[in-house]
């Protein structure tokens, strides 16, 4: 089962980017989502963390 490294939504469709998986709408999120959007911190911090873990794995 794939859940999603930024918002763990279980069974999404998305894709996985090295040992991680993005659900299509954190993906949408982040290619809407501007550095003025209050969200945008949260996502860099979520996309961070997910490469941080595969920083990790290796
Ligand atoms: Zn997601």
């Amino acid at each position: 089962m794939k859940i999603c490294s930024l918002c763990n939504a279980h069974d999404q469709k998305g894709i996985n980017i090295l040992q991680s998986f993005l659900c299509d709408n954190c993906l949408e999120r982040i290619s809407k989502t501007g550095v003025d959007d209050p969200d945008y911190d949260k996502i860099v911090d979520g996309i961070k963390k997910v490469w941080q873990t595969n920083e990790s794995v290796k």
